[in-house]
């Protein structure tokens, strides 16, 4: 299940005004002075911006003074969010607005339940014995660490772009999930999807006359998977490709592409100037993944 966020911070907000409703009154029940307090606060918003600002931290601290005198303390008439950093918004920071920890928890939890992030495929997931040799072990483990390293690294690696390319079959997922996944554990926000499956969402952004390019070139750290598999779709494949790989690379944010296609076949399917932004040497570590299928003996270990 999808968790509606907005709606689900919404009714956090409401709670919190609701229970102050409340406090509020049982203290004007104890002593009139608190709602007298009260309604020279609701007066405030008619002054001028300057003087309505001194009159309300005057009329705060004899509210604290007040709630004192009855052993109460002093935060008791301000409203009580249950995550007092982004005050159950979800978001923190202005003008440019980031999610709040809560929100960034809430959404792993939200992919773990809906299967988006596989608890297998993690770094601690990672198993030597799936290899059938020796030489593709060896080849895996090194993988494995160059690939832990970038996830430690981010927000920022020293290459923030990866390319994982390689035959069907030989762990490059895995890898790319192991590193959202240790993504998402550090806090950082993260995008994990197919080109298939982003390709669905861009289109369905411009039909819904939504501009869905931003999630994808702002994200700070997306995990493109089965690039190459997805259709092109005139006018919308390449161009939006394109826009995303184009903006990350030039604010040198960290992405991850996954796939089956070399630098060579990338260039064939996109074009010079997509493919340039993605394998661009100068900030991208290409990994090849060779050896035999894995996928055979990964059954056998489930
Ligand atoms: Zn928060």
């Amino acid at each position: 299940m999808k968790t509606d966020f907005e709606a689900y911070y919404a009714d956090l907000r409401r709670k919190a005004v609701r229970q102050l409703e409340t406090r509020r009154q049982e203290c004007a029940a104890m002593d009139p002075a608190f709602a007298a307090l009260q309604a020279k606060r609701s007066r405030v918003f008619l002054m001028p911006a300057q003087g309505a600002k001194l009159t309300l931290s005057t009329l705060r601290m004899e509210e604290e003074a007040l709630l004192k005198r009855y052993g109460l303390p002093k935060d008791y008439l301000l409203p009580a969010y249950s995550c007092p950093l982004c005050q159950d918004t979800g978001y923190v920071g202005s003008p440019i607005k980031k999610k709040c920890a809560c929100r960034l928890k809430l959404e792993q939890q939200d992919l773990v339940e809906a299967g988006r992030i596989n608890e297998r495929e993690t770094f601690s997931g990672f198993r030597e014995d799936i290899y059938p040799d020796e030489a593709s072990r060896k080849e895996g483990k090194t993988i494995c660490v160059l690939c832990q390293r970038f996830a430690d690294a981010l927000p920022a690696p020293k290459y923030p772009q990866l390319l994982l390319f390689g035959q069907a079959g030989r762990g490059k997922s895995f890898m790319g999930n192991a590193i959202a996944a240790r993504a998402i554990e550090r806090g950082i926000d993260t995008l994990r999807l197919t080109a298939y499956r982003m390709t669905e969402e861009v289109m369905n952004g411009f039909s819904n006359n939504a501009s869905p390019l931003p999630r994808f070139t702002q994200v700070p750290l997306l995990v493109l998977d089965d690039l190459g598999t997805e259709p092109l779709i005139p006018n919308v494949t390449k161009e939006s490709l394109f826009a995303i790989a184009d903006q990350r690379n030039t604010s040198r944010l960290a992405t991850v592409y996954i796939s089956n296609l070399n630098a060579d076949e990338l260039t064939e399917r996109y074009g010079e100037r997509i493919a340039s932004r993605i394998t661009d040497a100068s900030i991208t570590k290409a990994i090849r993944f060779t050896g035999d299928s894995l996928r055979g003996s990964k059954e056998k270990n489930r």
